[in-house]
């Protein structure tokens, strides 16, 4: 196999084991991919399989037209598929796509007021999360009216249900994926204090969102996580 695949499939995999090693997947029906380097190509979950036996050989690999070009005998879930396949058509800058349920990424889809920037991590996300209109199972063909909802932002909250998380790389998206889930549960448990926030001003906002695109390090996050799930085994 060629080497740039098999980087992108070393990757991805230990996406899953991360994903895994925080309780973030939940059953089946949650999804990570990536999009080959230079390629319309992606890999993707393989479908009915838990996250921590996700491995190289099992990924599924796809065009953006959902034909399966890999041959391993795994198939992927169709409506999980089309968010990621409809995100990749519209934006060439998108490398990664992280979906999942988790807790408390899920409780901020699920409130009116949204995901609020009250700590300097969050500012990490400043003006960068875009929200979908919950409208029942996505049986139907959703990714198109997702990958709309996405814009030019690089997070979008799927209002009760769940949140999408995406990158120009494996490790960028995973990166965001961490520390969005744990913005989300510091804001939910800021929320149960019955304090008053302290309001961060807009142009201070703007300035921490570009100092931390500025220092972003996201292979050097992803080898401590590499490392983490490594020695958990
Ligand atoms: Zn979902």
């Amino acid at each position: 196999m060629h080497a740039i695949e098999n980087d992108v499939r070393q990757k991805l995999a230990i996406a899953h084991h991360v994903i895994a090693y925080y309780g973030w997947d939940e059953l089946v029906a949650t999804h990570l991919s990536a999009r080959m380097p230079d390629s319309d190509a992606i890999l993707i979950t393989p479908k009915n399989t838990a996250f921590k036996n996700v491995t190289e050989e099992n990924l599924v690999k796809l065009n953006l037209d959902g034909e399966y070009l890999s041959d391993n005998g795994h198939t992927v879930l169709e409506q999980a598929a089309n968010i990621h396949l409809e995100t990749y058509k519209v934006r060439r800058d998108i490398h990664s796509i992280i979906h999942t349920h988790s807790m408390y990424s899920t409780i901020i889809s699920s409130l009116t007021t949204g995901f609020k920037f009250t700590t300097q991590h969050s500012l990490r996300f400043y003006d960068d999360i875009a929200y979908h209109p919950f409208d029942g199972l996505a049986f139907e063909n959703e990714g198109a009216a997702i990958a709309n909802s996405l814009g030019n932002k690089r997070v979008l909250f799927a209002n009760n249900h769940g949140v999408i998380t995406t990158g120009g790389s494996i490790e960028e998206t995973l990166l965001y994926h961490y520390h969005l889930e744990n913005c989300c549960e510091t804001l939910v448990k800021t929320l149960q204090c019955s304090e008053e926030i302290i309001d961060i001003p807009d142009d201070i906002c703007k300035l921490t969102k570009a100092q931390f695109d500025k220092i972003k390090t996201p292979h050097v996050e992803f080898a401590y996580f590499a490392d983490l799930v490594r020695s958990v085994g």
